[in-house]
């Protein structure tokens, strides 16, 4: 009897000191666990950055992808600050501004290249592209006036505007004033009427929803010399008609592709109408119609832009003019944000006093010997006021003589003495 005591008395201590060890094993094991939580909570308190001046461009890319964050970068040019640190930085929610130094200014290399953000910008107004060698007429044109061009002069255009230092910019950043080209080249911009199917014609549509462009059109072209000069920023605006791309089968398909590949599709009104033969409400049809046809195909992705059909009115001021801009159409309105007469020369720089994107003038890409505002007359004419870049989108540099032309604008000016 008292061994089975003795046994009960030493299984009950037993089984207490387990109790206290498995306790004394919670206690240190949660103590361990709150100072792992400790020291990963610092370790994050130490990565968090507030404040980046001071950092490389490079170094503020990879912290930003590892937080997900949102960045957005402006430049300045900064005697104090090196080349590619942060200037300043502003950290808010998610998103982060930073502006970044370029150095000095560079006011010789603007001086060297003639940099000047208040020179003309040549708006190059197409309209069908034909794949034939045996035109009659002067040069690439197809017709006596010179509207329609061959592909192969269509070819040589674009390469003569690129050994030229033109490179290719969206109407609608011209429009904006975000004119994006490498220090010491000019944007050009190109527009096409019509909707000709020559513009874009499909030979094939593959099985995998690929289409096949016919490689003498002009995106057959445009697209060839994409993959010539990667560096010309291949991009052209397309105006349309009721008729669209001119092929019913494929129309949507190659809108969609159109503003999916770099390329712009605006309005040139529902049944290419001169705006001075008709009323208010054929404008307002004219215009509304179209750009909501646009709307159902490729819905926000076209631009708000209007090629007047045959350049019509002349003159801002007819009647009908302010419902080309604002009007409504069954019950939706519309708002143009530029309008494209033909003109002959090229356009201000978006930064002139005297830019009115509601009345845009363009060059006919016609060849007349030299003459009469065609391709080469007017390339000649720039040589001495093109639009020549400083690499800056957000900074707009000009030779002091050009200061007076200067519009309001929000972008920093940099001036410059010439010789
Ligand atoms: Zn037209």
């Amino acid at each position: 009897m008292s061994k089975v005591k003795v046994k009960k008395k030493s299984v009950g201590l037993l089984i207490i000191l387990i109790l206290l060890i498995i306790g004394i094993i919670f206690y240190f094991k949660k103590d361990i666990k709150v100072d792992l939580k400790d020291i990963t909570t610092k370790k994050e308190e130490i990565k968090e950055i507030s404040d980046f001046k001071g950092m490389k461009l490079d170094e503020v890319k990879e912290y930003v992808d590892s937080k997900k964050i949102e960045l957005n970068t402006s430049y300045d040019y900064d005697d104090s600050i090196p080349k590619d640190e942060v200037i300043e930085s502003n950290l808010n929610d998610n998103k982060l501004d930073i502006k970044v130094s370029l150095g000095s200014l560079p006011l010789d290399t603007f001086k060297e290249k003639k940099v000047n953000e208040l020179g003309n910008v040549p708006i190059m107004m197409y309209h069908g592209i034909v794949n034939t060698t045996t035109n009659k007429y002067t040069g690439g044109n197809v017709d006596k006036d010179g509207y329609n061009r061959t592909s192969g002069a269509f070819y040589k255009d674009l390469e003569f505007y690129y050994e030229k230092g033109y490179r290719m910019i969206r109407l609608q950043d011209y429009v904006d004033g975000k004119i994006n080209v490498e220090l010491g080249y000019s944007p050009i911009i190109l527009t096409f009427d019509d909707g000709n199917e020559n513009n874009f014609k499909v030979i094939k549509k593959n099985e995998d929803g690929s289409l096949e462009f016919d490689p003498e059109s002009a995106i057959g072209v445009l697209e060839r010399i994409k993959k010539k000069y990667p560096d010309m920023g291949v991009t052209a605006t397309f105006f349309l008609n009721g008729a669209l791309c001119n092929q019913k089968e494929y129309n949507e398909d190659i809108m969609k592709w159109l503003v999916d590949n770099g390329y712009d599709v605006g309005n040139h009104t529902i049944s290419h109408v001169d705006f001075t033969k008709v009323g208010i409400e054929k404008t307002k049809y004219e215009v509304g119609a179209l750009y909501q046809k646009l709307e159902s195909i490729i819905p926000g992705k076209y631009v708000k832009i209007i090629a007047l059909p045959f350049g019509s009115p002349y003159k801002k001021s007819h009647s009908n003019y302010p419902y080309i801009i604002d009007g409504e159409y069954e019950g939706v309105t519309y708002h143009t944000v530029a309008g494209l007469r033909v003109g002959w020369e090229a356009e201000v720089s978006p930064f002139n006093k005297d830019f009115d994107t509601s009345f845009l003038k363009r060059i006919r890409a016609y060849d007349n010997n030299g003459k009469e505002f065609d391709i080469e007359m007017n390339f000649k004419l720039l040589e001495n006021k093109k639009f020549i870049s400083d690499g800056n989108k957000d900074i707009i540099t000009i030779p002091k003589s050009k200061e007076n032309k200067l519009g309001t604008t929000n972008l920093k000016v940099v001036t410059y003495e010439e010789d």
